[in-house]
């Protein structure tokens, strides 16, 4: 079992331990959480294209629907060299869980394909999105299953996988695919809506700590989609950024940083090492970056960025996880321990799935939203989702991690419950 997998597998049993005093059938419970721990579908197959030389490539490719005791099986599809069944697995446990924790209508799913998509030609990847298309058709739908982009898959596979899967049951079916272009039903502010959905959370969390934003500072590991809506919307709302990265080093002035400037000199393709840097602006190192006397530290870049090497390190007040899985287990329990709050990626970097839904919500009225209409949503159902948490978080005391595992494996479980499944 990959490690990605047993970690999510122990979150749930760990969690498993604070919900079974909820519940009076333990056998009933057990037999929840077995459920929980367990996919529904897995549908694996090859795929074959005529590569450009006329010669046949083959592909191992994954669809793994999680659980749909809440709504319809919701999650990207990945295309990479490291794509394992193990680790589609995971990631779709772990949407049903960030679905439930952000209150959306939705359960779990995760596609790949073990592919290097950089050694493909573009009549290549197209012609193994729609052959992928082919083989999770029958399996996807609205009210069936819902995928969107991950890694390396982006609107334009999206599009090829609509038009092969409208093609098959002879009719329009926008809402069976998210992270579209806005011609083909997109939404807008889905390019911004994890960075915004973060804000919004590290907004909500000022508030009920009552620290002043003013005269917050925050620290951004990372600047690429997240990491750079992240700092540009919170600067925006008065937070002082004062440190951003990419993967070839940090920046950092203690006065703030200009990061619109930063962002357009991302834009052309350049590397923070060769930023014209101003006086009182000065590189600094990822590592130094983390370990930043901060208010807010934002890993917002790779998973394990905080660990048993450098947690005894972090002086942030408290980490907003952005990233994927950036704190591990050890780390996690330590910052809890010395009092800083880790908001975890589940909740933090939920702004995305949840304008997914508004995607979703809108190609099933076929009525299309303004940007500030997805925005205001968004900041709703962030918003309470953070609240219900913290909700847990002081009736428990338990950490932030904790309560969101909790709360997300209860709805699941009642939801299971109501159907009569367990
Ligand atoms: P991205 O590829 O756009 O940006 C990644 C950024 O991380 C880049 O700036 C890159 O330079 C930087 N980086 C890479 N290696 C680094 C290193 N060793 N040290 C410091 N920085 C490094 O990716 P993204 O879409 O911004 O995603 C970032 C994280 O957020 C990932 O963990 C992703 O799974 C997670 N996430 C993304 C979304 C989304 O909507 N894009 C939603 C949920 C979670």
């Amino acid at each position: 079992m990959n490690t990605m997998l047993e970690a999510a597998l122990n979150q749930i049993k760990d969690t498993s331990v604070i919900l079974e005093e909820d519940y009076s059938d333990k056998k009933r419970f057990k037999k929840a959480i077995d459920a929980v721990l367990t996919p529904q579908r897995i549908v694996k197959g090859k795929i074959s294209i005529k590569g450009k030389d006329s010669k046949k490539k083959v592909f191992q490719a994954f669809r793994i629907e999680h659980n749909d005791a809440r709504g319809p099986f919701k999650g990207g599809i990945r295309f990479h060299q490291n794509v394992s069944e193990d680790e589609v697995r995971a990631l779709a446990t772990l949407m049903s869980l960030k679905c439930a924790v952000a209150g959306i209508p939705y359960g779990g799913g995760k596609g790949g394909i073990i592919v290097d998509p950089s050694k493909l030609t573009s009549e290549e990847l197209k012609n193994l999105s729609i052959e992928y298309a082919k083989l999770i058709a029958p399996y996807i739908g609205p009210w069936k299953d819902v995928p969107a982009p991950d890694v390396n898959t982006d609107g334009q596979i999206m599009s090829w996988m609509l038009e092969t899967y409208e093609k098959k049951i002879g009719m329009q079916a926008p809402a069976t695919f998210t992270g579209k272009p806005l011609e083909l039903g997109g939404s807008l502010g889905r390019t911004e809506a994890t960075g915004q959905g973060g804000v919004y959370v590290l907004e909500a969390y000022a508030k009920v700590k009552k620290i002043n934003i003013k005269t917050s500072t925050v620290a951004v590991q990372g600047f690429g989609n997240v990491g750079f809506y992240f700092a540009s919307i919170a600067k925006q709302l008065g937070f002082k950024v004062v440190a951003v990265s990419d993967s070839s080093t940090g920046i950092y002035n203690p006065k703030g940083l200009d990061i619109e400037t930063l962002g357009e000199f991302k834009e052309k393709g350049r590397s923070f090492k060769d930023y014209p840097l101003k006086s009182g602006t000065k590189l600094i190192t990822n590592g130094k970056l983390l370990e930043l006397p901060v208010t807010f530290l934002v890993p917002a870049a790779l998973e394990n960025s905080i660990t048993k090497e450098n947690m005894e390190k972090i002086s942030a007040e408290a980490v907003i996880e952005m990233a994927n899985g950036p704190t591990t287990t050890e780390a996690d329990v330590y910052l809890h321990e010395k009092g800083v709050d880790v908001i975890p990626d589940i909740l933090a970097n939920s702004g995305g799935v949840t304008v997914s839904y508004f995607e979703w919500v809108q190609n099933l009225d076929g009525y299309y939203w303004t940007k500030e209409r997805v925005n205001e949503e968004l900041r709703k159902t962030i918003t309470k989702a953070f609240l219900d948490i913290d909700k847990i978080v002081k009736e428990k005391r338990i950490s932030y991690r904790r309560a969101a595992n909790y709360l997300s494996i209860k709805r699941i479980i009642d939801a299971m419950m109501l159907r009569g499944r367990v």
